[in-house]
């Protein structure tokens, strides 16, 4: 008996534990998510002019400059026209 209400008790703090953890990271990503929305950040893909959040994958570093595109079409027609010069 005391080996099952050993068992429960551990059982429950690590649930404990794991939804903690996941509520925790839950919040993050949200709050990340409700700051870009405020924010609202948007720039120029410099191939196809379309804008872009700031925050997206595609992007091309340049010298200190960051580069975003709106796909990995426009991303590489861009790295085609650097190399050409
Ligand atoms: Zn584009």
């Amino acid at each position: 008996m005391l080996k099952f209400l050993i068992f429960i008790a551990a059982a429950f703090i690590l649930y404990k534990l794991l939804t903690g953890d996941f509520k925790k990271k839950k919040d993050v990503q949200t709050k990340e998510k409700e700051n870009l929305a405020a924010t609202g950040v948007m720039t120029k893909d410099p191939v196809c002019g379309t804008y872009v959040p700031v925050d997206g994958d595609i992007r091309v570093k340049q010298g200190d400059k960051v580069h975003h595109f709106c796909s990995y079409e426009c991303r590489d027609k861009f790295l085609k026209q650097i190399a050409d010069k």
